[in-house]
């Protein structure tokens, strides 16, 4: 088992805490987690050791911030399963990633009748860049079922799948619920059925060890600041036959093998879909995160937060006028839950005032809530520094709100 006490030595900003005097209990990792030191100094390292632009600088300074980069590249792509460095494109994280695919794939494949497949619990992320997709080619949205406790049954996509679906996008974890789905299985019967298989990996990349051949995706989003990389910094897979199909949808300098007036012929892969300055500092940070994670172990991580996650479900079912979203077992660390009818971000305000950081609101899933049939929710999501004890002052949390509202025991 990993020891979190330990562990937390690692991320300084504890430790500013501490000396403030202030305490710092972080239960909002599905929004973005903690830096490592390790990470911090990585992106000195790179500024006060070996700064220039890649790619193109004749002198050994470039060479070396190159080198660096595309060390970055291929550690990255070997820590979510890629068969090589070529199919793991830079983005600014998973956001930017599903836009490309969503615009490559509205330009170059869909038609109108042509139908994309969602689930109804997508991050807004996953779901707007696939609505302007539909808008500019007349392709069709439609969403698969959930069952009652967020989970999908794939039998039931296999027996409703409509034939003109072309594009199946899903979340490999949800960021409201917590629910793991089962990625694999349903990029198969994508594949089966000829249609383009898209995963936003945001919350399992972080929890767990991810395979991207193994699931047999095409595309596969990730972002760097929720598995303790920088911000600003996320990748996209692509399955390499899928990448070469295409064609890029930006075009400026970096990309192209040759440019006339007229015409341009564009750059292998991965850097035909890289257009300009990459941020170098944030591929050097994440791939310093990758080594950081794979130091501690993914089975360790994925093990640790399953535990913590189980203790947190237990306690918080036994706090009266408590109402928890989404799977009891096989789910991430995300929680989401009401209490009683005290607003979210009065709960969260109240919480904050003890020093424990959640999440209140939509959390950018819309119409997840309309499912859930409320507004808003509140979420606390853990992560392996997190600890039981932070959890028990989480379940406190709830006697100072019940004061505030003055709700009985
Ligand atoms: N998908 C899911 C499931 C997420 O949780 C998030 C971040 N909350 C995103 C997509 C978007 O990630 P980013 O903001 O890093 O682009």
């Amino acid at each position: 088992m990993l020891d979190p006490f330990g562990i937390r030595g690692d991320f300084p900003i504890f430790d500013t805490f501490r000396s403030k005097g202030e305490p710092l209990i972080y239960l909002d990792n599905a929004a973005t987690t903690q830096k490592p030191a390790v990470v911090l100094q990585a992106l000195e390292r790179y500024y006060t050791t070996a700064n220039a632009n890649v790619h193109r600088s004749p002198h050994r300074i470039g060479a070396e911030a190159t080198e660096q980069f595309e060390r970055s590249r291929a550690r990255i792509a070997s820590f979510i399963g890629a068969r090589e460095s070529a199919e793991l494109i830079f983005t600014r994280g998973t956001t930017e990633s599903l836009n490309l695919v969503a615009g490559i794939l509205a330009q170059q494949l869909l038609k109108p009748g042509d139908v994309i497949l969602l689930t109804p619990s997508e991050h807004h992320s996953n779901l707007v860049p696939w609505q302007m997709a539909a808008e500019r080619t007349s392709a069709a949205l439609e969403f698969v079922d959930l069952l009652p406790d967020g989970t999908l049954d794939p039998d039931s996509i296999r027996t409703n799948w409509n034939p003109a679906t072309r594009v199946f996008a899903f979340q490999h974890a949800s960021n409201v619920l917590g629910t793991i789905y089962p990625a694999g299985e349903l990029c198969r019967i994508a594949a089966e059925r000829g249609a383009i298989s898209v995963v936003d990996g945001a919350q399992a990349v972080p929890h767990s060890r991810v395979d991207v051949a193994a699931l047999g995706c095409d595309f596969y989003a990730f972002s760097g600041h929720k598995m303790v990389g920088p911000t600003g910094v996320g990748g996209l897979y692509g399955r390499r036959g899928m990448l070469e199909r295409f064609n890029p949808i930006f075009g400026g300098g970096e990309m192209i093998r040759k440019v006339s007036r007229h015409h341009s012929t564009y750059a292998d892969l991965p850097h035909k879909f890289e257009p300009g300055t990459p941020d170098i500092s944030g591929a050097i940070g994440l791939a310093a995160a990758v080594e950081y994670l794979e130091a501690l172990g993914m089975d360790s991580i994925e093990e640790y937060i399953a535990d913590l996650t189980q203790y947190a479900f237990g306690r918080l079912q036994a706090v009266d006028l408590l109402t928890l979203y989404g799977p009891v077992q096989g789910r991430t660390g995300a929680i989401s839950f009401n209490f009683a009818d005290v607003h979210p971000h009065d709960v969260a305000s109240i919480l904050d005032s003890d020093g424990i950081a959640i999440r209140a609101g939509h959390h950018c899933a819309q119409p997840l809530m309309e499912w859930l049939g409320v507004q808003s929710t509140a979420r606390a999501s853990i992560y392996f520094y997190n600890t039981r004890d932070e959890i028990d002052a989480l379940v406190a949390g709830f006697g100072k709100v019940r004061e505030v509202f003055h709700l009985g025991h």
